[in-house]
């Protein structure tokens, strides 16, 4: 079935590069069709910024390796966010935009060496080398019926990326959706936010992630609020530690 939608992903990609010659989203020049890379050509890539410091996930203030600040400790579940790069950097946004709402699956190989820039840049691979047994993979599962809209879950395509490069076991069918939720964005509240979370994830096979250090991978976050509810239901299975990390915070 996965192998099924992946190729309904790769031939919507094949059509959509036949018909419509490929630009660089950040330069608009004409790229090969059969570069992995196509989307953002090797100097946009490299004039990303990879984002200098580190931040708690809920308050924004600084932390020195993403840590989730003892105020904010006292009521979430996420023990770090990693953020790449910020939303504001155009050619981000554009490969982010791509990703999720235009069926564009290839954006998935830049943004994932962004993720793997972002690693090496910060000595996380170092990280891994040391714990790589104890360290999970774990891509923000997407609700069935999007799923099915869209062909593929763009965080599981990223996850699949970092786990080529740095040897990282993955488990994808750990989390699941079980119901969809307004977008965050949307809730102004912050207790709203919290219930509008509340019962959509569960835990399928608890096995796989018990005293597991868990790398939590998303596209994008906002408020933390949907990584900090995998994380609660993460650790009620039994993960020790859960590491959020995403492209870009929107
Ligand atoms: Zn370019
Ligand atoms: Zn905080």
């Amino acid at each position: 079935m996965k192998l099924l939608k992946l190729s309904i992903a790769s031939l919507k990609d094949f059509f959509f590069d036949l018909f419509f010659p490929i630009h660089c989203l950040g330069c608009n020049k004409i790229q090969n069709a059969d570069d992995p890379d196509k989307y953002s050509c090797q100097p946009c890539f490299q004039r990303i910024n990879i984002r200098k410091g580190f931040e708690c996930a809920f308050c924004a203030s600084p932390t020195s390796q993403g840590e989730t600040c003892p105020f904010c400790r006292k009521d979430h579940f996420l023990d770090f966010i990693w953020i790449a790069a910020s939303y504001e950097e155009p050619l981000v946004k554009k490969m982010l935009w791509a990703l999720k709402y235009k069926f564009i699956s290839s954006t998935k190989a830049p943004l994932g060496r962004l993720l793997i820039r972002f690693l090496k840049q910060k000595n996380k691979d170092r990280f891994f080398d040391s714990y790589r047994s104890e360290i999970v993979l774990v891509p923000l599962p997407l609700h069935r019926l999007r799923l099915n809209w869209r062909s593929y879950n763009q965080s599981e395509l990223l996850a699949d990326e970092l786990a080529g490069e740095f040897k990282l076991e993955i488990a994808v069918d750990v989390l699941d959706r079980i119901k969809s939720k307004k977008p965050q964005a949307e809730i102004e509240n912050k207790e709203e936010r919290i219930k509008n979370t509340e019962g959509i994830f569960i835990c399928r096979q608890p096995e796989k992630i018990k005293n597991k250090t868990i790398l939590l991978v998303d596209d994008i976050t906002t408020t933390g609020a949907t990584l900090d509810e995998c994380a609660r239901i993460l650790k009620e299975a039994g993960a020790e530690k859960v590491i959020g990390l995403v492209v870009a915070k929107g």
